[in-house]
């Protein structure tokens, strides 16, 4: 790939990735157009109301970007740390607690507003073909209308058209689960669910695969519930009657019953069913040398191992540091780099899914082994007592 004075990258899709891409690629080059294309009629149009978990694949590419330097200040409040991953059973016992002090959580809005800033977006554009000849790419719109560049990326999200006609062969699965989200005011009265959120994500494993994820931000709850679909379809009869009734059949717990019995509907997200990439063991990018694909619509995976951002951030660090230098990497570097990193997420959450939904033995065992594991390390913990002392006063 090679770039001069005019070239014009064009970026489908406003979201994360995109305008990450977009970020880094404006702040560290006056020559290069940028042209961002989102289908949104405007940057208010969809709710965006939960949280992101950033790790340090994704903070170390954020804090890269200048327009977010007061927003991931550590004393803003938009960014949230985090002490502890926290899995617990039904009777909201503990079983494990996994160190989460690299990671923080942020609320997406609050991210993606300050990651549009200086960006002049083209709203209400929504993507649907592209064309490629001997010297740029058209890509065309619903509206009728067309663009010229030098490049176009993908970012246009788990559904991508541009992965449709560039990859017309790739594959999502329905993996047949089915998440519900909402948002409630903390309460005093919820005792052991403060207590345990207290800085930590906290995953709750109740019966049947069905899994209740609870995080604290500012002065409310983010809840996520999520299950095996029984039914066909079951998402399309799904009302806020019935998530209580599951929270009672499938908890049995008051203080989780009245988590979710408080919640306003206004705040729910979804729901809506799951979808993964499948693991793929060989890149599937087609080395097209005017196309590209990045976060989502290159690698669409599940959102339990928080991953989906995290990736889409380190992808477009390496694509705008390749657009940027062109000499240091090629379009298939990045593609054979972006696939491993992309995939072995999509593998991760996958496996994530399938644990925090298993049924019947597997998740008796499942339960147990992370129980034995916290005793574990409290034993290591202990023994090495007077290892640490002894080397601490030998230092
Ligand atoms: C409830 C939930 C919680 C999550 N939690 C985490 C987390 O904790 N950590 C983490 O790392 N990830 C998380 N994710 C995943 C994360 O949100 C995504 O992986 C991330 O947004 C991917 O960025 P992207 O830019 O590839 O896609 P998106 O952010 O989805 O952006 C795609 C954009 O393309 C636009 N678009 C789509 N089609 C077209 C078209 N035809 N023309 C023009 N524009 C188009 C869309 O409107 C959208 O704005 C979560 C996701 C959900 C749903």
């Amino acid at each position: 790939m090679s770039t001069d004075s005019t070239t014009v990258v064009i970026i489908i899709g406003g979201g994360l990735g995109g305008l990450a891409l977009a970020q880094l690629l404006l702040q560290n080059s006056s020559s290069i157009k940028v042209l961002v294309f989102e289908r949104d009629e405007d940057k208010n149009s969809r709710e965006q109301g939960y949280c992101i978990g950033l790790d340090s694949m994704g903070l170390d590419v954020l804090t890269q970007i200048r327009v977010l330097d007061n927003l991931l200040r550590d004393e803003s409040d938009a960014v949230y740390t985090l002490s502890f991953f926290r899995l617990v059973n039904k009777y909201l016992q503990k079983l494990i607690d996994f160190n989460a002090k690299n990671n923080k959580l942020i609320y997406r809005e609050d991210l993606r507003q300050a990651l549009l800033t200086n960006i002049d977006v083209q709203w209400n554009k929504r993507f649907i073909s592209y064309k490629i000849d001997d010297d740029g790419v058209e890509a065309y719109f619903e509206d009728g209308t067309s663009v010229r560049g030098t490049i176009l990326i993908g970012c246009d999200g788990t559904k991508s058209i541009v992965r449709t006609q560039l990859i017309p062969e790739f594959q999502r699965n329905d993996l047949r689960i089915i998440n519900i989200g909402g948002t409630v005011e903390q309460n005093a009265s919820l005792k052991k669910i403060q207590e345990l959120t207290k800085q930590s994500l906290v995953r709750v494993f109740g019966k049947q695969g069905h899994t209740l994820l609870i995080l604290p931000f500012r002065q409310s709850w983010i809840w996520a519930l999520s299950w095996p679909e029984k039914e066909t379809h079951e998402e399309t009869n799904i009302t806020s009657l019935k998530v209580i009734e599951k929270a009672h059949e499938y908890f049995n717990n008051d203080e989780i019953i009245r988590l979710i019995e408080s919640s306003s509907p206004s705040t729910c997200i979804g729901p809506y069913r799951l979808y993964s990439a499948a693991c793929l063991k060989h890149n599937p990018f087609p080395n097209n040398s005017r196309v590209t694909l990045l976060g989502d619509a290159a690698h669409p995976m599940t959102t339990h191992a928080g991953k989906g951002a995290n990736t889409a951030f380190a992808d477009a660090f390496d694509l705008a540091n390749l657009i940027l230098n062109p000499s240091s990497s090629t379009l298939s570097g990045y593609e054979q780099k972006m696939f491993k990193r992309g995939f072995t997420a999509v593998q991760m959450s996958l496996s994530s899914t399938n644990m925090i939904h298993s049924i019947g033995w597997r998740a008796s065992f499942r339960n147990s082994i992370f129980f034995i594991m916290r005793y574990t390390f409290v034993l290591i913990n202990l023994i090495s007592i007077p290892f640490r002392f002894y080397k601490k006063k030998t230092d």
